[in-house]
């Protein structure tokens, strides 16, 4: 693949085109509270995601898993031996790809050196943020094994949101940031990691496996964890919802999608990281 960006491109084309892709329309708009900006995305009209998703499970009423067998039309292509890049069928932005195990694993087993393998293998064609929903409580809706990477930046920020708090990180040990009040533990990851593509896979591993050692993480507790070339975060979860809001990783680097006008005006008055605080 000479220009991997531009293959995704023209797969995203002819996945519009025969309706495979049913991207979500949202409204974007930075809010600021606490002294952080968040970028907050309301959706346009969620009920035809509720309807699209309706559509499918009926569809594959025999087979509920959305990536065994995935849809062709969503297929980017081959990562490594044991997994294979998606289009994310429901996409907020552009570009958002799914890695997914070729052969069933569960969304709730630890991330291994071959998935991390296989996620700088992407990462280094199209870098990004990357980010994993460690189980339901973690915002997780399907239980077949899927890291997700989304590009950068998420305009109007240059990086993310708190990337600027996250870029001041430094060092390979595990940190508290003490702006984020959330509970985690934050890394700077090595520059060049992405470089020696025979060697990432296994340098991922260790910085996840030292995240959760710090955080005290049990083999079946919920986390969501986000990276991208120069950071990984992660954070423990203990609630999926704060007042009916639901939050996945993308939450913790300060995006944040709500349903609808109602949803953001319960974070205007509540607090953004009030909210975050009470689920991590
Ligand atoms: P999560 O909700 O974090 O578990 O991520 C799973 C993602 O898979 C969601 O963002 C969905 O939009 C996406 N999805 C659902 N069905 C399909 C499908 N058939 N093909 C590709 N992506 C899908």
């Amino acid at each position: 693949m000479s220009n991997f960006k531009d293959h995704v491109d023209s797969i995203a084309r002819a996945a519009i085109a025969c309706g495979a892709l049913q991207s979500i329309p949202t409204e974007a708009q930075v809010l600021e509270q606490g002294g952080l900006k968040y970028l907050v995305r309301v959706l346009d009209n969620l009920k035809r995601k509720d309807e699209a998703r309706a559509r499918l499970e009926r569809a594959g009423s025999h087979n509920t898993n959305p990536f065994l067998p995935y849809e062709e039309a969503l297929y980017v292509g081959d990562v490594g031996d044991y997994h294979r890049c998606l289009l994310n069928k429901f996409n907020v932005v552009k570009q958002h790809l799914l890695i997914v195990t070729r052969e069933f694993e569960a969304q709730s087993d630890l991330i291994n050196r071959r998935d991390f393998a296989a996620l700088a293998e992407v990462m280094a064609q199209l870098p990004g943020l990357a980010f994993y929903n460690g189980g339901e409580t973690a915002g997780a809706s399907q239980p077949h094994k899927h890291l997700q990477l989304v590009p950068l930046p998420m305009q109007p920020f240059a990086e993310t949101p708190f990337s600027q708090q996250l870029r001041s990180i430094r060092g390979d040990k595990p940190q508290r940031y003490e702006g984020l009040a959330f509970n985690h533990a934050v890394l700077q990851l090595p520059a060049g990691l992405f470089d020696d593509l025979s060697m990432a896979g296994n340098r991922l591993l260790e910085y996840y496996r030292v995240l959760r050692e710090a955080l005290a993480l049990g083999r079946d507790s919920p986390y969501n964890l986000l990276l991208t070339p120069d950071w990984m975060l992660m954070v423990p979860r203990t609630a999926e919802m704060w007042q009916g809001i639901s939050f996945n990783a993308l939450a913790f680097c300060g995006a944040i999608l709500v349903r609808d006008e109602e949803q953001l005006t319960q974070l205007r008055e509540g607090g953004i990281m009030q909210a975050l605080v009470s689920i991590s």
